[in-house]
């Protein structure tokens, strides 16, 4: 039988004409219309005030988030510990110290108690955090009104990992528009890809001039090539932009389909005890449910239970391992109180993309009830 994969991405079909269009224009380098037109494209979804830079990663638009904030060597900055580690690597590609926060039990992510005590505490040290990475881990809105409340009151500003949460809204509001900088993910796991992609969103023109001045190698305004700045090479290519400007035509259905996984989901766990679905607690959330994610009762049940769909020829994952338990980033300091060991112990992500099929869909149900009866 086929591999049932944890996250993977449906082509629209509108993707191979964009494609043809960059080739037969010869514009197959980085930049050009398609980088254009999808600028446009996500800006129109997330409202004329705000400017969207597309580049070629969703790290690479964490990194010059840090940059454009002037976060530099001896610098720290906070980042959500239960994240994927592209949140916090770009903090070590500028020589800063990752000052890491636990999660709370509700949305899974930065925990606004930890965060003060942790902002208290650095700057007690004499280090006040230069800016705070939260993230809307498995496209589940963090507590935004708690956390910003927080990032204000101390005057931090927030880059808000949205790299899973396209399509999630806090109070009506999208997902990546609460930060000073939001960050998108075009991953081939994400919820539209544009093979290898991301994007920076902002609310200024200026920084959004700046964030490609960067994200193209820092040319200064000369006939030769002059360099006064450190450059990168982060834009989008033009054919990578093609494939969004053909994603993001099916964005709603590819957001309802997510959706739809999770009601599949609901039916399936709602006469099973031993599991608990990941589910948003009050209707000021809205998750696109880009992973489905349960917490079984203890690692043994969970690592049985994997090992169950694997046999099956499903692939299931355990939850993002905590950035503080992780060797490269445990020597760092950590705020918590072990509520992301925990469910890093007993969560495991279920089979969630947009080409699940309704016989994908029979043989989930037939591990999970073969298993728990
Ligand atoms: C995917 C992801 C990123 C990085 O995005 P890339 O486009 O793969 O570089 C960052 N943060 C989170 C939470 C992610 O899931």
């Amino acid at each position: 039988m086929d591999r049932i994969y944890l996250s993977l991405s449906l082509q629209s079909g509108f993707e191979i004409e964009y494609i043809e269009k960059a080739l037969q224009s010869n514009w197959i380098t980085s930049g050009g219309p398609n980088v254009n037109d999808f600028e446009v494209e996500l800006q129109n979804y997330f409202g004329e005030d705000l400017f969207v830079a597309a580049l070629n990663s969703g790290t690479s638009a964490i990194h010059l988030s840090l940059i454009l904030l002037g976060v530099k060597q001896g610098d720290e900055v906070i980042c959500q510990s239960l994240t994927f580690s592209a949140s916090a690597n770009p903090i070590l590609y500028q020589g800063a110290t990752p000052i890491f926060v636990d999660s709370e039990p509700e949305t899974w992510n930065i925990c606004p108690d930890n965060l003060e005590i942790a902002i208290k505490d650095r700057i007690k040290r004499g280090n006040k955090p230069k800016a705070i990475i939260a993230v809307h881990l498995y496209g589940m809105p963090y507590k935004v009104d708690d956390v910003h409340a927080i990032a204000d009151r101390y005057g931090i500003p927030v880059i808000e990992d949205s790299a899973e949460a396209l399509g999630s809204c806090y109070k009506g509001k999208n997902c990546g528009t609460f930060g000073e900088f939001g960050i998108l993910s075009f991953n081939g796991n994400k919820i539209i890809t544009t093979s290898s992609g991301g994007a920076l969103i902002s609310n200024s023109k200026e920084v959004k001039d700046k964030a490609i001045f960067y994200a193209t190698q820092a040319k200064d305004t000369a006939i030769h090539y002059q360099h006064s700045e450190i450059g990168y090479n982060y834009r989008m290519s033009n054919i990578c932009a093609g494939i969004g400007l053909g994603q993001i035509k099916m964005l709603k259905e590819k957001i309802d389909s997510r959706r739809n996984n999770h009601l599949f989901y609901r039916e399936l766990f709602s006469t099973i005890e031993e599991v608990e679905l990941f589910e948003t607690k009050n209707e000021d959330y809205f998750s696109n449910y880009w992973l489905n994610t349960i917490l079984l009762k203890s690692s043994e049940v969970k690592n049985d239970l994997l090992q169950a769909f694997e046999e099956a020829n499903i692939e299931t994952r355990p939850l993002w391992k905590p950035m503080h338990q992780q060797p490269i980033f445990d020597s760092y300091p950590y705020y918590g109180n072990k509520v992301s060991e925990k469910l890093f112990e007993n969560g495991l992500c279920l089979p969630s993309g947009t080409n699940l099929t309704n016989e994908d869909k029979k043989r989930i149900e037939k591990v999970i009830n073969t298993f728990f009866n």
